[in-house]
């Protein structure tokens, strides 16, 4: 773990605004991230979690305020929502990777071996070298996450923005998944990642940035992780438990039963 107070993430009074103006997505918020930092963006379903990523990937354009990458745009690393990727496209895990080959390539040019080597190598380092040749269709949800990593890897990555990638993920391919993302976070990638995973973002990440429209709060997670929190974010569905002197378990109680 790398901790830098190096800015790569600045938020100043951002907006985005949908739909004309009828759906406010963010409102007004500003916030610095640092380099080196694992960051868990969370909150409720329709927070603003995914378009507070998509503006940082220039995917959409600020109502008002800016947002500012210190980062070379070809060096960030993408892994999108799941239902974002067409998952029956005829390509393999290799084609995949190799796309982050696309600026040493060039467009209208053949990979060189020295390309395939990188994308070995990518592979190699998510573990998922000997499905080069699949299709990605056949993959795991776990394995099609890591396979975006290692295209972020193939691409020279040094920040990996993940958009919910443990949904559908099962508990062990989590752990796998969690590995990837504390091994290249000890080489120094910064990590951005929205997750429900309040447990796992309490315990496995730097910082926490909790947003519900507008930042409710941003911070280690000790601090950020307190009742008050919780229930702007949540409201009364959350649950908090105290297992001992550091360690908290929260449930979000997300049944929505009327007589509660
Ligand atoms: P989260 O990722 O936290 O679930 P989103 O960023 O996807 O939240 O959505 C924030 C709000 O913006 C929600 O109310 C959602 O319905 C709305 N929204 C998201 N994308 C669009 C869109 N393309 N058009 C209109 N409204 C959208």
């Amino acid at each position: 773990m790398i901790i830098t107070s190096t800015p790569i993430i600045q938020a100043d009074h951002l907006s985005v605004h949908y739909g004309g103006g009828r759906e406010i997505a963010l409102e007004d918020v500003s916030v610095t991230l640092n380099a080196g930092e694992r960051i868990a963006l969370i909150g409720p379903n329709g927070a603003g979690k995914s378009t507070f990523i998509k503006a940082v990937m220039r995917m959409l354009t600020p109502s008002s305020g800016t947002i500012t990458v210190s980062e070379d745009p070809l060096k960030i690393g993408y892994v999108p929502q799941s239902d974002d990727v067409k998952w029956d496209f005829p390509v393999t895990v290799r084609d995949v990777v190799l796309m982050g080959c696309t600026r040493q390539i060039g467009w209208l040019r053949l990979p060189s071996r020295a390309h395939h080597r990188t994308v070995d190598h990518a592979l190699e380092q998510v573990g998922l070298h000997v499905l080069a040749d699949v299709p990605i269709g056949d993959l795991s949800g776990g394995q099609r996450r890591r396979v975006f990593i290692a295209r972020a890897l193939a691409q020279e990555a040094r920040l990996l923005i993940l958009d919910e990638p443990f949904s559908g993920v099962d508990v062990s391919a989590q752990g796998d998944l969690m590995a990837v993302l504390d091994r290249l976070n000890a080489d120094g990638m910064t990590i951005l990642l929205s997750t429900h995973d309040l447990d796992l973002a309490y315990r496995h990440f730097d910082q926490v940035m909790a947003v519900r429209r507008r930042l409710i709060a941003y911070g280690i997670p000790s601090d950020v992780f307190c009742s008050d929190t919780l229930a702007q974010l949540y409201g009364a569905r959350i649950v908090t438990h105290h297992s001992d002197g550091h360690a908290m378990t929260m449930y979000v109680d997300d049944h929505h039963c009327s007589e509660c």
